[in-house]
């Protein structure tokens, strides 16, 4: 049996005439650049994030950078983020010209520990008047938590930590559009700035590239509007330097079709995770395979379902050989990346994130699967464990 990680065909067979049509619409009109589909996304996204303003825009990348940007984040700054996340998350940071502040994990969410942050601001930072200093003595501006997997962070915990400190906060929820904490409050709810991709394999898949911002601040919002034009405003006069960073027409028009279906294909992946819960614990494999950890009431998305494992990379040369499809997100924290080798740091200085470098392993959970495919997941990993 062939059982791919990702195979998105299925999701687009049942929606193939509709999307055409509204490609079709597009073309008719030659309207390309920031058209009604484009605007009609934004508001709807918005909202679905539990937000006011949605500004669309070419990359999830691009949705970080942008957001860095907009909050004047830049030389002689820093950023506290996770090591163990997309390199998205601290390139775009570095990117600015400013610093990426590393601090570990949660080891049963993989998500930045907020007990971790608060260790690193009480030993590691210097504070003068209300604001927050790093012993190199740059500025520490924001947090960037990411909701990795498609699990949220633990948002009020890094929230109360942003207000005491005068941080600002971006979520990277790239992984996570529409995932809910506890109290049923969506990613990207909580900080000044959300980023989502509609990189295909995201939950929420575009026909290429494309991402959003969302925000609640109008004056946020409107900068983000307009460094997405190059900091035009009105066209031709720039009070600021922006960058082109809008999202297609075509794109949008096609994400408005498809955020119909987000709910559903959410669903399905979590019954699909239900299932590998289900049948990893009568497989009976003791502690070779943990199963992700979902928090009680949090909506979990599952853009991923990441299981720890023994002789991971043995494992997943087996899975191979069967036809089962796996992936490692992702094999080196960031921190010991050799573009990062600036930041001085090594092996030992974020064990949490190093030792989930080693033990994750990403299974096949989009929606379409079979019940009898992800069955045979399971038995061919039982099937490894059980050789001995
Ligand atoms: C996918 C992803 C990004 C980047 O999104 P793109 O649309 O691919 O640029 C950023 N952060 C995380 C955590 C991601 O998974």
């Amino acid at each position: 049996m062939q059982v791919p990680l990702l195979d998105l065909k299925p999701q687009y067979e049942p929606l193939a005439e509709r999307i055409q049509a509204v490609i079709a619409k597009v073309c008719a009109s030659q309207h390309f650049i920031l058209g009604p589909a484009v605007k009609e996304l934004e508001g709807a996204l918005a909202a679905y994030c539990q937000c006011r303003f949605g500004i669309g825009v070419s990359s999830g990348t691009d949705a970080l950078l942008l957001a860095l940007m907009t909050l004047g984040i830049g030389a002689d700054d820093a950023v506290i983020t996770s090591p163990f996340t997309f390199f998205a998350t601290a390139g775009t940071i570095a990117r600015t010209g400013a610093t990426p502040l590393f601090c570990d994990i949660d080891p049963a969410t993989f998500n930045l520990s907020p007990a971790a942050v608060q260790t690193f601001i009480d030993q590691k930072c210097q504070r003068r008047g209300d604001a927050l200093y790093t012993t190199r003595g740059e500025q520490i501006k924001a947090i960037m938590p990411v909701h990795l997997y498609g699990q949220m962070a633990d948002m009020p915990a890094l929230m109360k930590i942003a207000q005491e400190n005068n941080l600002r906060v971006i979520e990277d929820a790239a992984q996570a559009i529409g995932s809910e904490d506890g109290q049923g409050r969506r990613a990207c709810s909580y900080g000044d700035i959300g980023c989502l991709s509609f990189f295909p394999t995201k939950n929420l898949g575009a026909f290429g590239d494309a991402g959003m911002c969302v925000a609640n601040d109008p004056a946020l919002a409107e900068k983000l509007d307009v460094l997405r034009v190059h900091g035009g405003k009105p066209k031709y006069f720039h009070s600021l330097i922006g960058g082109n960073f809008r999202i297609d027409e075509l794109q949008a028009a096609i994400l408005n079709v498809k955020l119909e279906h987000l709910d559903e294909w959410s669903a399905g992946r979590q019954r699909n995770a239900a299932y590998y819960d289900a049948a990893f614990a009568r497989a009976d494999l003791g502690r070779a395979v943990q199963t992700p950890v979902a928090l009680p009431r949090y909506r979990h998305i599952y853009n991923q379902y990441i299981v720890r494992v023994r002789d991971r990379d043995l494992l997943r040369q087996h899975l191979t050989a069967n036809g089962v499809g796996s992936e490692i997100y992702y094999p080196v924290p960031l921190h010991l990346q050799k573009c990062f080798a600036y930041l001085g740091h090594g092996p030992g200085d974020f064990p949490l994130s190093e030792q989930a470098a080693e033990e994750v392993l990403a299974l096949p959970i989009f929606p379409e699967l079979t019940d009898k495919q992800l069955q045979y997941v399971v038995d061919t990993i039982a099937a490894f464990f059980s050789r001995g």
